[in-house]
């Protein structure tokens, strides 16, 4: 039964009429002294699910986040709507610390913001002992889990809340969790015997679109100029260079764009954030390290101009965009160039093999969202292990690829490259494969005599692009895999199936045009 209490917090700090889907529930079942798991997409509202039962229980509430760079944003924030709230982290200096304890002490806070490596001080926890904890909450609860894309070492360390502190409800929350990640979460943050709130994952108002890169710059602008004319947005890059350079671009073509990459200094940093906060309309090109637990609600459009790690970043990352309700665009350009350059990656990674294996997965499940015929919200959903309907708007709904029977094709390829390993010294990326198929007698086709081979120039019925998009897919499909520095080309264990066991390869062809854009003249 949801408290007259709780209806007047809602109505009176936080001004809102109504609960959004599942927060109720939610919010019940903590200020009842539950413990919770909530996974919930980004904007659906998982804040006032610990603020609430924060504000209606006794004591602090006390809030674990691995968002340091925010935690003075969202303590003023709170202040601002009259709810006592403070934080520790390693940015104060100790006379600030010292006067958050002592506010948490008298009793004077109702939120206590921490990051997670306060908990392993001794005086962290001591404080926390003298103090009354109303609830612990565990943001971005991913971060505890090794399988996910983004963990966090520290976060190991929040396991030991429920042995030190058994009275305090936890409620433990994140935007992205797949099958494996949701379960490793439970069992890290020992929330198995909690209660778990699932909410769709669906986000109905972002159109997903993937479409092939070759000129990126240029389609982006031209996806700026058509479609998102003036509007917020987020662009995507994987490296600063390229952060740097897109900016410039953006710029020289007459859209207000700002920078932002970890190599920037902190003030231009929080500069560029806060001018995208406040003002409209403004574009701002970064590195990954832009975004987490940026709440604006009227982000037309998050681009990618590379290939994101993992579905879960890319869920994230595209997450940002619409979060009031209304249509939005997440767009990705991607090509064969950045599949052999995230393989250098991982291949180049620190860490073991269990490591790499890890990240390469991720990186599959990437590749076959972007090579899929099916519709990409259906793939996605399916990818955090909820089921949909084709949804009628992302690419594949609006304008259905094609496919064709690439069976020949894929033996065409995968044959040439049995043929260029046999040469042992060798080594051979997509490029010189192509060249091959096509019968181009290039300086490099002539010295290494490749002209002379009998797969030379069988693949002239298809193009260029054609083929790239071949090489693609088999990467997708794992039939085909990158290896070592120079991105060379080689079979897999599956390749056999199709080489010389009647496996049959269908393949999407691109559409010509993009749904809802006009891009084919920047082609
Ligand atoms: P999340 O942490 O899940 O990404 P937030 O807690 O930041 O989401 O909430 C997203 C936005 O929705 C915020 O602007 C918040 O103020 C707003 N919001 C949350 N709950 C409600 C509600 N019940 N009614 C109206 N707006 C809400
Ligand atoms: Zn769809």
């Amino acid at each position: 039964m949801t408290s007259p209490e709780t209806l007047q917090v809602l109505n009176r700090v936080f001004g809102y009429d109504s609960f959004r889907d599942g927060q109720q529930e939610i919010i019940d079942h903590v200020t009842a002294g539950g413990d919770a798991l909530v996974l919930m997409p980004t904007g659906g509202g998982k804040s006032l699910c610990y603020q609430i039962p924060a504000l209606v229980r006794d004591g602090v509430g006390v809030v674990i986040s691995p968002l340091i760079a925010l935690m003075q944003d969202q303590v003023d924030a709170l202040r601002a709507l009259g709810v006592r709230a403070g934080f520790l982290n390693s940015t104060q200096d100790p006379d600030e610390r010292r006067m958050v304890e002592a506010e948490f002490l008298a009793g004077e806070l109702d939120l206590l913001y921490l990051a997670p490596e306060r908990l392993k001080v001794d005086a962290t926890v001591r404080l926390l002992d003298r103090g009354t904890v109303s609830l612990f909450a565990i943001d971005e609860a991913h971060c505890v889990s090794q399988w996910g894309h983004d963990f966090r070492p520290d976060y190991l360390a929040l396991s030991g809340l429920h042995e030190r502190w058994p009275e305090v409800p936890r409620i433990a929350l994140t935007a992205t969790a797949t099958k494996a990640t949701h379960a490793e979460i439970a069992s890290r943050l020992k929330l198995e015997d909690a209660k778990h709130f699932v909410a769709s994952f669906d986000r109905p108002n972002i159109q997903y679109r993937i479409v092939p890169k070759n000129e990126p710059r240029k389609q982006l602008l031209d996806l700026l100029r058509t479609e998102h004319n003036g509007d917020a947005g987020i662009v995507y890059c994987l490296s600063r260079r390229s952060v740097e350079e897109t900016a410039e671009f953006l710029v020289r073509n007459g859209i207000e764009a700002l920078p932002y990459h970890a190599g920037l200094d902190a003030r231009t940093r929080t500069e560029h954030q806060a001018r995208f906060l406040r003002e409209e309309g403004l574009v701002v090109v970064a590195t990954i390290a832009f975004g987490m637990g940026i709440d604006k609600p009227d982000v037309r459009f998050v681009a990618h101009l590379d290939l994101p790690k993992s579905v879960e970043g890319y869920y994230q990352e595209t997450g940002r965009a619409g979060r009031d309700g209304l249509p939005s665009t997440a767009w990705l350009a991607y090509g064969l160039a950045d599949v052999v350059q995230q393989r250098k990656l991982i291949d180049s990674s620190e860490g073991d093999a269990a490591h790499r294996r890890k990240l390469g997965a991720h990186l599959d499940a990437m590749l076959a969202l972007c090579e899929t015929v099916d519709c990409r919200r259906v793939q996605l959903l399916a990818y955090f292990g909820q089921s949909g309907e084709p949804c009628g708007n992302c690419d594949t709904c609006l304008s259905p690829p094609e496919s064709w029977d690439g069976t020949v094709a894929a033996q065409k390829l995968l044959s040439t490259v049995v043929r260029l390993r046999r040469e042992r010294r060798q080594k051979f990326g997509a490029g010189q494969l192509i060249d091959i198929l096509l019968g181009r007698r290039t300086p490099k086709v002539i010295q290494h005599d490749h002209d002379s081979l009998s797969v030379f120039g069988v693949g002239d019925d298809l193009s260029e692009p054609e083929w790239r998009g071949v090489v693609r897919q088999l990467l997708a499909k794992g039939l085909l895999a990158v290896e070592g520095d120079y991105g060379t080309l080689v079979t897999t264990e599956a390749s056999d199936e199709v080489l010389f066991r009647g496996r049959k390869v269908l393949l999407r062809r691109e559409p010509k045009k993009q749904a809802g854009a006009r891009t084919a003249k920047a082609r």
